[in-house]
């Protein structure tokens, strides 16, 4: 049956493909595709898996007949019997090798799926004691991946996965598309290697980290369609369409013959826009502007090339931190990353950002900040300020890629003046450590971001300690609107045309241009086709974007006549409405 979802739209295009199913992190199991010639024996550590366990409960009902024959343990052991009979249901048996043989997934994945399906069914019977074995049968799945996890298949091992996005080539006719609760932006991460032609989740907001990420690898998404993970099936046909935010469960003919079309259309405009890729990013009335990329891996900066990027505006330098389990990157692994952006931009400036988790990116997946505000907790330069000795090995790592190329080190969300001086004072450390292991460095320009308000307020403090300035949009609306950028439920609140917001980014890029220092967004306004004569028109002349955005804005920038747009942004910015005159 045809159905529909709405969530937020993350990234533009549509997207058709079978479902693949992600379970929640309550049952959080590795997922990746088992090679053809593994099939046999995952299904083999399966059956192992299964014969210990029921060797386990056996064990546990004989230790209990050994014992008095009170009631609670007739109990205990009736309810063994039932977990036993689970064990060994054939339709548990039958639906776990469908998964594994039909469409090769591990055996803990396979488990997982197969639980989800037949956990819909006990929850749609009529009789309350039957409903209520599901619990049961979480049980024993649960006992069976615990004894899966003592039995790691050889493939996990070699690859060191642990991972809940699957990783290898899934062996499948067709295009995929993952269906999750929610996902991590370091599982995004990761999922960038992967296949997958687009992908939903329940939570999210259009600025929270797991949609930049997914922006950045240029597939359609959806995040915040809060009911798809349990309405989605495996293997369900869908359509995502990252334009409009709405996801089509099961489609008939017709519509999927309507988004196939809408599908070319979007194939025939991009190669449309790849045309502009070596012109220039000159205005109309000459004002060059600089379109510069966002980037989270070193080897982005290829992608940055490709769209024509003069530099990286923003390197996220916290994914090199996330999903190590407490292992940080050191000195030399932080900089190799940082040569290897700085000689893979080739001679073009690197913006690097020093670490910025916490909030809606832990540093471990699927750990939560337990803090009641994570959003206003330590996160960012807090972080990095409370930890001096991890902070110093990034700056020093930063400072010695410096030798290599022209790099902008960039801070995260200060916003007061004993902060910029921590910094400063932490810098002439990391050079003077560098100096007594007599280390090549370089130097480095310092900016700061601005997202938070109490920053965007007192903007000339921070352009007297400065030489740049880089507005982070997606904070700076969460924290002056006071809306959490991750939550979907306040997610028709985050406005970036609210006036307060226009006021205060129209106001940084003044001051900033009227002390002769540079500026720039690098916040999801940057890259948004439709923001972009706004922008040019409050004097910004830096952008930076996912390089997947890059060609959009730029088409705009060669329409834009900014000697025009000044003036039109004065009546936007005195509007109630500017959504109104924007549409104009
Ligand atoms: C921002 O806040 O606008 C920004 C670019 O930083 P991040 O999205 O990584 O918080
Ligand atoms: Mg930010």
């Amino acid at each position: 049956m045809t159905f529909s979802l709405h969530g937020q739209a993350v990234s533009r295009g549509i997207a058709i493909g079978r479902a693949v199913l992600v379970a929640s992190s309550r049952m959080d199991v590795a997922h990746y595709f088992v090679a053809p010639e593994q099939v046999v024996a995952e299904i083999e550590r399966l059956r192992l898996a299964r014969d210990a366990v029921v060797a386990e409960l056996g064990r546990v009902q004989q230790g209990l007949q050994e014992l008095a024959a009170k009631d609670a343990h007739h109990e205990l052991s009736a309810l063994l019997d039932v977990h036993r009979m689970l064990l060994q249901d054939e339709q548990l048996e039958a639906g776990v090798k469908h998964w594994v043989v039909e469409r090769h997934y591990n055996a803990e994945w396979a488990l997982t799926s197969q639980l989800e399906t037949v956990a819909r069914q006990f929850d749609e019977m009529e009789d309350p004691y039957l409903r209520e074995r599901k619990a049961d049968l979480e049980q024993v799945v649960e006992r069976l991946l615990r004894q899966l996890r003592g039995a790691a298949s050889p493939l996990q091992v070699a690859d060191g996965q642990d991972s809940t996005v699957p990783s290898a080539e899934p062996q499948t006719d067709g295009p995929l598309v993952l269906i999750a609760h929610d996902l991590s932006p370091a599982d995004m991460l990761q999922f960038k290697q992967s296949v997958f032609a687009g992908f939903v989740t329940d939570v999210g907001g259009k600025t929270s980290h797991t949609a930049i990420v997914a922006r950045s690898m240029d597939i359609p998404a959806v995040v915040g369609a809060r009911t798809a993970s349990t309405l989605v099936q495996q293997d369900d046909w869908v359509i995502i369409d990252g334009d409009a935010g709405v996801v089509i469960v099961d489609p008939s003919p017709i519509v999927l013959a309507e988004y196939q079309f809408k599908q070319r259309q979007g194939e025939v405009e991009r190669e449309r826009l790849s045309r502009i890729k070596n012109t220039p990013a000159v205005t109309l009335d000459g004002e060059r502007i600089e379109l510069l990329a966002n980037i989270e891996q070193p080897q982005d900066t290829q992608a940055a090339l490709a769209v024509g990027a003069v530099g990286v505006g923003l390197f996220r330098t916290e994914f090199l931190f996330m999903g190590r389990d407490g292992q940080l990157p050191g000195e030399d692994e932080q900089f190799d990353a940082y040569r290897r952006a700085v000689e893979g931009m080739q001679g073009l400036p690197v913006t690097i950002r020093t670490v910025d988790v916490g909030a809606d990116k832990p540093l471990e997946r699927h750990t939560r900040d337990d803090h009641l505000n994570p959003a206003l907790g330590l996160r960012a330069i807090r972080w990095s300020l409370s930890e001096p000795a991890m902070f110093l090995t990034q700056l020093r790592a930063v400072l010695r890629a410096a030798a290599y190329g022209k790099i902008n080190l960039l801070l995260p969300m200060v916003a007061h003046a004993s902060e910029i001086r921590q910094v400063v004072a932490l810098l002439a450390r990391a050079r003077a450590q560098l100096d007594e292991r007599a280390e090549v460095y370089g130097s480095v320009r310092l900016g700061a971001m601005i997202e938070v308000p109490a920053a965007a307020l007192c903007v000339r403090m921070f352009l007297r300690h400065f030489d740049f300035l880089s507005i982070g949009t997606n904070d700076l609306i969460q924290y002056t609107l006071a809306i959490d950028r991750v939550d979907e439920s306040v997610a028709h609140l985050y406005d970036p045309l609210h006036p307060a917001i226009l006021h205060l980014v129209a106001s940084v890029i003044a001051e900033a241009r009227a002390q002769g220092k540079s500026v720039s967004v690098c916040g999801e306004m940057a890259g948004d086709p439709a923001m972009t004569r706004l922008l040019l028109g409050m004097g910004l002349r830096s952008f930076s974007m996912h390089p997947s955005q890059i060609l959009a804005v730029k088409q705009q920038v060669l329409r834009a006549d900014t000697r025009k747009l000044q003036a039109w942004v004065q009546t936007v910015l005195e509007s109630d409405d500017p959504q109104a005159l924007l549409m104009d």
